[in-house]
């Protein structure tokens, strides 16, 4: 890093090369000298290794070789895709000045100015080549404002516009973050030691940006309001976390404007809490090796638009705690299940639509084109036909009801740019020919004084070879010459004469190029016509951006409402091809599941031509944890995987892949696999095991849904044993939440005589000709032996081995009858509950103490919230 500090006596490349990289902070700079983009000192040896380009140098500095890569200019994109993929942040520097300009200013030697003109992070993209279109981009800042004791997390994906801000406790910052999964989070450079946020990419901001004020006071003026209050009411920590991303984002911007739709307060206990943990086990949205194939998204989706797959995304990641939210969905899914013909129709309508939501981010980002506005027009347009031939629907159902007259109100915008763009105009406007025939008389005349002129030079031609005999003279034009005469050198002495009207331009090898007066006159009115025609259709371009970009909260909730009706109607398509059923949600906490399926491994078994077995499972306030035993490869997992994503699902408003669905609302779900040989993760895996398991003991309640799956099995086996004992215990008497369990501990079905709630079930197994035979059918009482040898011949260890275990078993098994087993002695282990009275009497003691002194009617709320905060610490 040395390298990169400033000499003292720089070249006057060199310091503005400095004063730029001080701007562009920890982003590598990419300064634009000609065609490319060059990258010096540090900057270039982060990039060449990241791009695997060549590293060579350029001058000297302090001695040593400067060393320098460089992009062209017209690639630029590809290239930052990668580094940005790979984790950096880039500062772009372009010349702002032309060398006219800068000989003007400053004399014949002037360096031509330069300035970051913008910055390109991967929360903060607009570009359509470095975005993934089904899939949200999201940029978040956290803030903790100490007296509100929440953190505050403001999310935005600035391709759409769509901004959310949520407080949650400290606890659940974790989780929150999983949900979102932002692929940039800021973080006030003052905050002290960061928890281990994860591969997240963390950028420091300054501190005065996380002010809550005046982050307040940013979003009034971003929004144009007097208060936020029209929004939602906004604690200091949210205005915080909102205020620093708006700054961030006016900073990343250079001055362009920034496109945020109003901020959406979101409640953590609207929506179902998930941790980044359960997120990963259960493969919502990403498999672990982080795929969205292979994941339950990636199974299930079937939406037709890259708006619709994002929602689908963000429903799975963030299933609904309110009972009216998800039934307002199931309905909608229900009556597009219930007519095949009306679903296709819908489909086939969504399908044909662009995907206006992000065309729009990039026009109020100022990187939009002509294509963006036809997207605008055609997805818009197509929302209008779509909301005529809903409305004549008569038995809407409630949520589409109140969603459709958010399709409304673009009709002026679509016919005017209906008028004003022809079919499909093209991405980029250097070129101009896309504003359309008709709408413009002033450009109508400037594009016939062109073709005009074009006639009259393709007249000129005829007419010259007529003139001087020569049949191969052509009329040409390129970009130093403009519109010239062409004739083969061994012609070109006929028109060398002066008397011939011609005067030579330039000898090439095998022809020579002429001018005329004529010619020179056509040309300059094609050329003159051409100029003022580009120029009129760029006014027209900015009209029509503004025009659209006005409206730009309307259009953004239209993309949502159209997203919304892909999403139910592809869940719907889903779930008839699949014979899944629509859930009931019941009052009390219960998960009574008839037929129940695993749609991944279900979807991966049929390619194999495999059929799934279907399991019931039945949790109720009296029977509400099931232990599983069973040997390995029964399907243990698979069961209690697919009870937590058809929980998921409902809660989602899906369908779920059962035949029948009943449950009551789950308010978090956990779901933890013990440690086995995944190494991968750097911290040692039972550490891992054993603080995923203690988040579950300190926060499920009897709202709860639990899978835990071979807890204790990173250990030894005591260890592993003991603790897996006394964890389910801590379930079934503490957190009494529904929870399944999975075991390979035989001795832990001893629990099922103390815990009243606790019942015994195990996957079925037959041997069969010596053959273990997997029948993947969960059924009551446990299992009656473990099979460990079996699974081990079916998975192809040699027999010889396998004998010799089978005599070592024999063994030990001998052993266990002698002495009672690993679970001898636990005849008179004392009662869960006992043990919990005993421990914290001490603490529980002054807790009442400081409880009986307060004196609620005495306390202002700002007092009562400080008495809270001692008796947590007393806890
Ligand atoms: P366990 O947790 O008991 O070791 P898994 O749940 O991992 O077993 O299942 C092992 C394999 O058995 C799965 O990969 C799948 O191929 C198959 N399997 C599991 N459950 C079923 C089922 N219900 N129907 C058909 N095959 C299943």
């Amino acid at each position: 890093a040395n390298s990169n500090a400033a000499p003292a006596a720089a070249t006057p490349m060199m310091a503005q090369y400095w004063a730029l990289k001080e701007k562009a902070g920890d982003c590598l700079l990419f300064y634009r000298m000609g065609d490319f983009f060059e990258l010096f000192f540090d900057d270039a040896k982060a990039a060449a290794s990241t791009l695997d380009i060549a590293l060579t140098s350029r001058g000297e500095h302090g001695g040593a070789p400067v060393p320098m890569c460089g992009v062209p200019v017209h690639s630029a994109e590809s290239y930052l895709a990668r580094l940005i993929k790979a984790g950096h942040r880039v500062a772009i520097a372009e010349q702002v000045e032309t060398p006219a300009e800068a000989k003007a200013r400053g004399g014949s030697k002037a360096l031509v100015a330069r300035d970051i003109v913008r910055f390109v992070t991967a929360g903060t993209l607009t570009e359509e080549a470095l975005l993934e279109g089904r899939s949200a981009n999201r940029l978040a800042a956290i803030a903790e404002v100490g007296s509100e004791g929440s953190v505050a997390i403001a999310a935005a994906d600035i391709s759409t516009g769509r901004f959310e801000v949520v407080a949650v406790a400290p606890a659940q910052v974790e989780a929150e973050l999983a949900r979102l999964a932002p692929s940039e989070l800021l973080v006030s450079d003052a905050a002290a030691d960061l928890p281990a946020w994860g591969a997240r990419q963390l950028v420091r901001r300054p501190a005065a940006d996380f002010a809550s004020e005046a982050g307040r006071k940013r979003l009034e003026a971003l929004f144009g309001v007097q208060t936020l209050d029209g929004f939602g009411q906004f604690g200091r920590g949210e205005c915080a976390a909102m205020g620093a991303l708006a700054a961030y984002l006016d900073h990343v911007a250079t001055g362009q404007p920034i496109f945020l739709q109003p901020p959406v307060r979101l409640s953590a206990s609207d929506r179902m809490a998930i941790d980044a943990a359960t997120r990963e086990s259960l493969e919502l949205v990403r498999t672990m090796a982080g795929t969205r194939e292979g994941s339950l998204l990636g199974t299930i989706d079937r939406t037709v638009t890259a708006a619709g797959a994002r929602l689908l995304a963000d429903d799975l990641a963030s299933p609904l705690t309110d009972r009216a939210a998800i039934l307002d969905r199931l309905d909608l899914v229900d009556a597009l299940a219930r007519d095949a013909l009306w679903r296709d129709e819908l489909r086939a309508d969504l399908r044909a639509l662009p995907d206006a939501g992000r065309a729009l981010g990039r026009l109020v980002a100022g990187r939009g084109g002509p294509r963006d506005l036809a997207q605008l027009r055609d997805a818009l347009g197509g929302a209008r036909l779509l909301r005529e031939r809903l409305a004549r629907r008569g038995d809407l159902p409630p949520l589409l009801a109140r969603l459709l007259p958010g399709l409304d109100g673009h009709g002026a915008l679509v016919d005017e740019l209906t008028r004003a763009l022809i079919e499909t105009p093209p991405v980029d406007a250097a070129q101009g020919g896309y504003i359309a025939e008709g709408y413009d008389a002033a450009l109508d005349a400037l594009r016939e004084t062109a073709r005009d002129g074009r006639k009259a030079i393709a007249a000129l031609e005829a007419q010259y070879r007529e003139r001087t005999g020569i049949a191969s003279l052509k009329i040409r034009h390129n970009g130093v010459l403009g519109y010239h005469v062409e004739v083969p050198a061994r012609h070109a002495d006929a028109l060398m004469a002066p008397e011939s009207g011609f005067t030579h331009r330039q000898t090439l090898a095998g022809v020579v190029r002429f001018n005329s007066a004529d010619l020179h006159e056509a040309a300059s009115r094609v050329t003159q016509a051409g100029v003022h025609a580009l120029a009129a259709e760029a006014a027209h371009l900015e009209a029509l951006t503004e025009q659209a970009t006005r409206r730009r909260e309307a259009i953004a909730a239209s993309c949502d409402v159209l997203a919304r009706i892909d999403v139910a109607a592809a869940l719907a398509d889903h779930a008839m091809s699949h014979n899944w059923c629509r859930p009931d949600l019941a009052d009390e906490p219960c998960l009574d599941v008839t037929g129940g399926r695993h749609p991944v491994v279900e979807a991966a078994l049929a390619k194999s031509g495999e059929r799934f077995v279907p399991n019931d499972v039945s949790l109720s306030e009296a029977d509400r944890l099931w232990l599983v035993t069973g040997p390995n490869m029964g399907g243990k997992s698979t069961f209690l995987r697919q009870n937590a994503l058809i929980v998921v699902l409902a809660q989602a408003g899906a369908f779920v892949p059962a035949s029948a669905a009943r449950l009551g609302l789950v308010d978090r779900l956990f779901s933890r696999v013990g440690a086995s040989d995944n190494l991968a993760r750097g911290r040692s895996t039972f550490m891992v095991e054993m603080v995923e398991t203690a988040a579950i003991l300190a926060q499920a309640t009897p709202a709860s849904f639990v899978i835990l799956d071979e807890v204790g099995r990173g250990t030894s086996t005591y260890d592993g044993l003991a603790l897996a004992w006394s964890v389910v215990e801590a379930v079934h008497e503490v957190n009494r939440c529904r929870c399944l369990f999975a075991t390979h501990y035989h001795e832990l079905t001893r629990l099922a005589e103390t815990l009243e709630a606790l019942s015994l079930h195990h996957v079925r197994a037959r041997e069969w000709q010596g053959d273990l035979v997997l029948l993947h059918e969960v059924a009551e009482g446990p299992a009656d032996r473990s099979y460990g040898l079996a699974v081990a011949r079916l998975a192809g260890v040699p027999a010889g081995v396998v004998k010799r275990a089978e005599a070592v078993l024999a063994k030990l098994e001998a052993g266990r009858q002698a002495t009672g087993g690993l679970a001898a002695g636990l005849d008179d282990l004392p009662l869960f509950a006992a043990t919990l009275a005993e421990a914290p009497a001490e603490k529980t003691d002054a807790l009442r103490a400081a409880l009986a002194d307060i004196d609620p009617d005495a306390l202002a709320p700002r007092e009562a919230l400080d008495a809270l905060y001692r008796l947590k610490q007393i806890l």
